[in-house]
């Protein structure tokens, strides 16, 4: 039997929207710098970054669970039953989940950072002083991403030294922890120019290191730290006053965003916001609760 070209309208539509989306989704990933293998979703469910057994025998880390927010809409309906069927076009949620391949099947804070190297994979390396990798303890529990480097962190090379930074060390400290007991990093390891906002390609090319340093370190929780870290992990542009104070998952992970302490700087009254989310935070971790 020959095969049939399809004539009706609707599906006629669906076609050409999927293969649209089909069409974005590659170069999104073409952007995102991943390769995109045809593994079956339930090969790579999550825990990605915890259990999934490597792509062909190579190492990797894990990715997010979810698809990028620019990957389009699946069709909405289905085709006529008493239509013949075309050659089948994945849906947005079928669609193979990007792989970044990388050093290291088990990676540690270690192997991400010698992956990272001097790193010229976005064009913040030209600018930058001193990439801002990550610090304290490979066994932390909570891990705090925030966005990017500001200047102070660009010279020292630590993230969240400056003024902001010393507020997020009041705020760790409240909760009955301290800087060496958690880990601190950043979506981007190095400082855009003027403090700009990171922009989405660079966010991208940085993106597997900090997926790395997660899978690394395994934490209990995450905090998320202004609106970047939580969209770029959640792949969610909600705005953060409407994420913050809400349990998220990332990888099986709980996750709670909340908004930067240099948003708290500008608008010292929103502390007891961030407060109110930090005590969801200790109390998921089992940790006493404290005053304000
Ligand atoms: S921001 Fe990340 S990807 Fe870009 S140059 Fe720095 S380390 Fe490399």
């Amino acid at each position: 039997m020959s095969a049939q070209t399809p004539t009706d309208p609707e599906l006629l539509a669906e076609l050409k929207e999927a293969t649209a989306e089909l069409r974005a989704y590659t170069q999104w990933a073409d952007v995102a710098g991943v390769r995109i293998v045809s593994a079956a979703p339930a090969q790579v469910q999550r825990p990605a970054h915890l259990e999934s057994p490597p792509v062909r025998g190579a190492p990797q880390y894990g990715l997010p669970t979810q698809a990028p927010s620019a990957l389009p809409r699946a069709p909405s309906s289905p085709p006529p039953s008493n239509t013949t069927m075309p050659p089948k076009v994945p849906s947005a949620t079928a669609l193979p989940l990007p792989v970044l391949v990388a050093g290291g099947a088990n990676p540690t804070l270690d192997s991400v950072r010698t992956e990272l190297g001097e790193c010229t994979r976005c064009k913040l390396h030209k600018t930058r002083t001193k990439i801002v990798y990550g610090v304290g303890s490979p066994k932390a529990k909570l891990v705090f991403v925030g966005e990017a480097p500001g200047e102070d962190e660009d010279l020292s090379g630590e993230p969240f030294v400056g003024k902001a930074g010393q507020l997020l060390t009041k705020m760790i400290e409240a909760m009955g922890l301290s800087r060496d007991t958690v880990y601190i990093c950043n979506t981007t390891k190095c400082r855009p120019p003027n403090n700009r906002n990171p922009e989405p390609d660079e966010l991208s090319a940085c993106e597997p290191f900090l997926v790395g340093q997660l899978a690394a370190l395994k934490p209990q929780v995450i905090v998320t730290l202004g609106k970047f870290a939580a969209q770029a992990l959640l792949r969610d542009q909600t705005p953060i006053s409407r994420l913050r104070g809400e349990w998220r998952e990332y990888q099986g992970i709980p996750l709670m965003p909340t908004f930067h302490p240099a948003y708290l700087l500008r608008s010292p009254g929103e502390k007891g916001k961030v407060w109110a989310d930090l005590q969801l935070v200790m109390k998921k971790l089992g940790l006493p609760a404290k005053g304000a």
